[in-house]
């Protein structure tokens, strides 16, 4: 039967595939297609890791059994029994055969499918003790798994091998090579890093906001995503049938032929669309008045330099470099790691300025799974971005040698976030100038830098000339200005509908940072989501913005309104919109 569920539209377009139920802690597993002269191989990559879990099982049993009932209650032989039993349950080898066999997917993907079907299973039974056996199901999983990972995959991770296939051919054949929507009931930035070399069309989760790290890397990597769907990672059973509409944040299940046709249109609508958008490629970003507008780009790895170049970006505007940092149990990227990091990334950018921003862990972009900020009341608040580096001095001045180092090979402009005081500023200049005495005393070569610093926190925005004073460029983070404005928690679905880029207070500490900025001849660029927006990229204009800092994905939709626009005439919308008590319906009318 078909439903529909609503979340939040946070990267466009429409994807229609069948939906892969993932954990979110199981989702850093590879996800890749096999060829099917590889079955034989993977079923026995599988067989292999139980096997050895089996003998690691049996080991203990034995040395239980040697063991009086003190050091080995009678619970903990009982406990074996029940994992011997579920290691060779029917279902489980059954299920990962099919997936492996039919579906061709690779040995782990097969495992945790499989393990999302049984979990079910479990969460349906009414009897509390067979429930609870879901828990023992996910640590034999587990093990099976880190079985798996001793014994390398028999094939490299082939990440291109994503079937697409048209609508036809959908329609015409159900059952295999059809495309895949992830679905979860959250993923963290650092899964969805893992999630961008995999093979899947689309995701869904229960969890997150429009401006959430999550839905900040779909939207980087241009695939159809709808958050805050609520339930419905429990509404939607493995290998249903799925349309994401991604513009309007709907999730369509189990889809009737019509409404399966309809989307099919509207899929390859937005194809053609975004063809016509590529001639605009080699176009100049300029108004019909003849104003120059640069159009840069976010990135959150140094391999995303080639997409920007692709879409015609001028230079890199943002680079996120915590993503350098997370997922990695705890182990920081050293100077030498980082500083390779940085490189690529300028040398990728052939001459184009990179901006590269100073860690800004912390919030929703917790470094590691394993250590999720549950400690704190709002992580939000708490040690994030330059507070988390100026506590952690050493960390802080690693990453300064590796980004000026990297500035010896183009140009560098270094990005610090979130700082808000003045003794912040001190701290932070002070440590640039010590990591440059630390390369000088090295002999290690290192490139000068322009300093910017992002203007994310109300308190920035209201203290420009402290700011001014000591940066060669200011950057407004709207995404952050807006969450701190406005006291609501981006990733908080909960909270989405407050979370306004229109707002009154939102609109005077934009338009004051960059006329203040443009007043005292300092460059000022937007690299939050608003400047990705194109329903905003008008009042933007007006405002005197330009610089615009966006995922590749949107520059060209960008510079198509830029192209249409004549900003003297915006200057005035853009002082109406702002006086408006309505400033989204003054923005309706132009
Ligand atoms: C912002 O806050 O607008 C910004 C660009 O930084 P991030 O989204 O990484 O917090
Ligand atoms: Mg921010």
């Amino acid at each position: 039967m078909t439903f529909s569920i609503h979340g939040l539209a946070v990267s466009r377009g429409v994807a229609i595939g069948r939906a892969v139920l993932v954990a979110s802690s199981r989702v850093d597993v590879a996800h890749y297609f096999i060829e099917a002269g590889e079955v034989a191989a993977e079923i026995d990559r599988v067989r292999a890791a139980r096997d050895a879990v089996v003998d690691e099982i049996h080991r203990v049993q034995d040395s239980v059994a040697t063991m009086g009932p003190k050091e080995a209650p009678q619970e903990l032989a009982a406990l074996l029994d029940v994992h011997l039993m579920l290691l060779q349950d029917v279902e489980l080898i059954a299920g990962v055969k099919h997936w492996i066999t039919d579906r061709l997917y690779n040995a782990e993907w097969a495992l945790t499918t499989q393990l999302e079907v049984i979990a079910r299973h479990f969460d349906e039974m009414e009897d509390a003790y067979l429930r609870e056996r879901k828990a023992d199901l996910e640590q034999i999983v587990e093990r099976v798994l880190r079985a798996m990972k001793g014994a390398a995959s028999p094939v490299e991770h082939p990440a291109h091998r994503v079937r697409k296939q048209s609508q036809q051919d959908l329609l015409l054949d159900d059952t295999v090579d059809v495309p895949l929507v992830l679905v979860a009931h959250d993923l963290s930035p650092a899964d969805m890093l893992q999630f961008k070399k995999s093979v899947f069309a689309g995701f869904i989760t229960d969890v997150g906001g429009r401006t959430s790290h999550t839905a900040i890397v779909a939207r980087s990597m241009d695939i159809p995503a709808v958050v805050g769907a609520r339930t419905c990672s429990q509404l939607v059973r493995q290998d249903d049938w799925v349309i994401i509409d991604g513009d309007a944040g709907v999730v369509i299940v189990d889809p009737s032929p019509i409404i399966l046709a309809e989307y099919g249109f509207k899929q390859r609508q937005g194809e053609l669309e975004r063809g016509r958008l590529q001639r605009l490629l080699h176009t100049p970003a300029v108004t019909m008045d003849g104003e120059k507008v640069q159009l840069l780009a976010n990135i959150e790895m140094p391999e995303d330099a080639q997409s920007a170049l692709k879409a015609g970006a001028l230079g890199v505007g943002l680079f996120r470099s915590e993503f350098l940092f997370m997922g990695r149990q705890g182990k920081l990227p050293d100077e030498e790691e980082q500083y390779q990091a940085y490189r690529r990334a300028v040398e990728g950018m052939q001459g184009l300025p990179v901006t590269i921003r100073t860690v800004d862990v912390g919030a929703d972009k917790p470094l590691d799974e394993t250590i999720r900020d549950d400690a704190h009341l709002n992580p939000a608040l708490g040690l994030r971005a330059i507070r988390w580096s100026l506590a952690d001095p050493a960390m802080f001045l690693t990453q300064l040698r590796a980004i000026l180092r990297a500035a010896a090979h183009g140009q560098v402009r270094l990005l610090v976030p979130m700082l808000a005081h003045a003794r912040e500023i001190r701290q932070t200049l002070a440590h640039i100038d010590q990591a440059r005495a630390m390369l000088d005393n090295r002999g290690v070569a290192y490139g000068s830098v322009q300093l910017g610093a992002m203007i994310e926190v109300p308190a920035a925005a209201l203290s420009l000339n402290l700011f001014l004073k000591h940066f060669d460029f200011l950057s407004i983070g709207t995404n952050d200005l807006i969450q701190y404005t406005l006291a609501i928690d981006r990733a908080d679905e909960s909270v989405a509908h407050l979370y306004d880029p229109l707002h009154p207070a939102v609109l005077r500490l934009v338009a004051d940072t960059i006329a203040e900025s443009r007043r005292q001849g300092k460059d000022v660029c937007v690299c939050g989501e608003m400047a990705g927006d194109t329903s905003l990229t008008r009042l933007l204009l007006g405002m005197g913005l330009r610089s615009f800092s966006m995922h590749p994905a949107q520059i060209l939709a960008v510079k198509q309104e830029i192209l249409r626009s004549d900003a003297g005439k915006l200057a005035l919308m853009a002082a109406r919109v702002m006086d408006a008590e309505d400033p989204a319906a003054q923005l309706a009318l132009g």
